[in-house]
């Protein structure tokens, strides 16, 4: 079974990077995590560092969350990088640098536009949530709870609580099989999805305020510059959630956020609900994701990255 293959790296190497995308969310943070409990779990006598850029604390009660690094410079080199939940090797960021001086890798993904940059790679774009397809590189017996607490976090974050268009019967048999090792799921989802800070409540509130309907109704766009967010006191992991909310939006299609990151330099966020494949039009201007959640940095005004993004959504809805 090619899915051996994780453990019987991890079996021969000494020690282990684990790296995930930048701007970690449950679903990379989860599988880094769960990953490097159950190898130091499995062999405690491995050396095994997970580097993330800085996580929302909202994930802080994962397991060795504290043992995350933050710096990309420390100059160690691994015998395997692991690389989770990344599309492409630039979405590493700068923790790229583990990968390129690994002596061997292997890149387990779910995202449609991964092309497999690791030396072996395990993409399975039907997956809900790289968690969901991490539990058949596992053995069920030696899930640990805390094993579970991590999976089941990735996979409750990537399908908005199981019920996101990606959920499958396969989805709920994996996160069935976590609630089985004794989770607590319900403080679980409730403290790491819906709970909201009052600044994180106000700027979402505001943002959707501002939204506004384009392309007959079947677009809702708004946006967030820097001064709004420097003026909360919010970062972009506040910012979760507020495309989830635009896309239910009744006759909307198409949800558009962007988030100001640097002087004209935006970060989209779409979201699709039947009949654009928002994948492609964030391909198409660098970025990546999925079918139905994808996004990608412009740099621009806000009307002119609009503009950009409205065309080639305008095509698939005439398609
Ligand atoms: P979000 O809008 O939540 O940041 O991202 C939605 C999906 O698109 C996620 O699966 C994420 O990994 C992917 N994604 C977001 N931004 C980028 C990007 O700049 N490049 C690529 N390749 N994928 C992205
Ligand atoms: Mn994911």
């Amino acid at each position: 079974m090619q899915e051996r293959k994780l453990m019987e790296l991890a079996e021969a190497a000494g020690t282990i990077a684990i790296v995930g995308h930048v701007r970690p969310d449950g679903d990379c943070v989860g599988s880094c995590l769960a990953v490097c409990n159950y190898i130091t779990e499995q062999y405690p006598e491995k050396t095994v560092d997970v580097y993330l850029e800085t996580p929302p604390v909202k994930f802080s009660y994962l397991k060795q969350f504290e043992r995350i690094c933050s710096d990309p410079e420390t100059g160690k080199q691994y015998d395997l990088c692991i690389c989770l939940d990344s599309g492409d090797r630039e979405r590493l960021g700068k923790n790229v640098v583990y990968l390129d001086t690994a002596k061997t890798s292997i890149c387990i993904d779910h995202h449609i536009t991964n092309q497999g940059y690791g030396a072996a790679n395990f993409v399975k774009a039907d997956a809900s949530a790289t968690c969901e397809l991490l539990y058949d590189f596992l053995d069920e017996e030696k899930i640990s709870k805390e094993v579970a607490e991590c999976i089941y976090t990735g996979i409750l974050h990537d399908t908005n609580v199981f019920k996101n268009s990606n959920t499958t019967e396969r989805t709920m048999q994996v996160a069935g099989a976590m609630m089985a090792k004794g989770i607590n799921f319900s403080r679980i989802i409730d403290e790491s999805f819906y709970k909201k800070t009052y600044v994180q409540n106000q700027i979402m509130g505001r943002a959707v305020l501002e939204s506004v309907l384009f392309l007959d109704g079947k677009c809702i766009f708004s946006v967030v510059r820097k001064q709004d967010m420097d003026f909360y006191g919010v970062e972009a992991s506040d910012l979760d959630g507020i495309v989830d909310q635009l896309r239910v939006t009744d006759g909307v299609e198409v949800a558009i956020f962007l988030h100001e990151t640097e002087n004209h330099v935006y970060k989209v966020s779409m979201r699709s609900n039947n009949l654009v494949n928002v994948s492609k039009v964030a391909s198409y201007f660098g970025g990546g994701g999925h079918e139905k959640a994808s996004g990608v940095t412009m740099t621009g005004t806000p009307q002119d990255i609009l503009n950009n993004l409205a065309e080639r959504i305008d095509e698939q809805l005439k398609g």
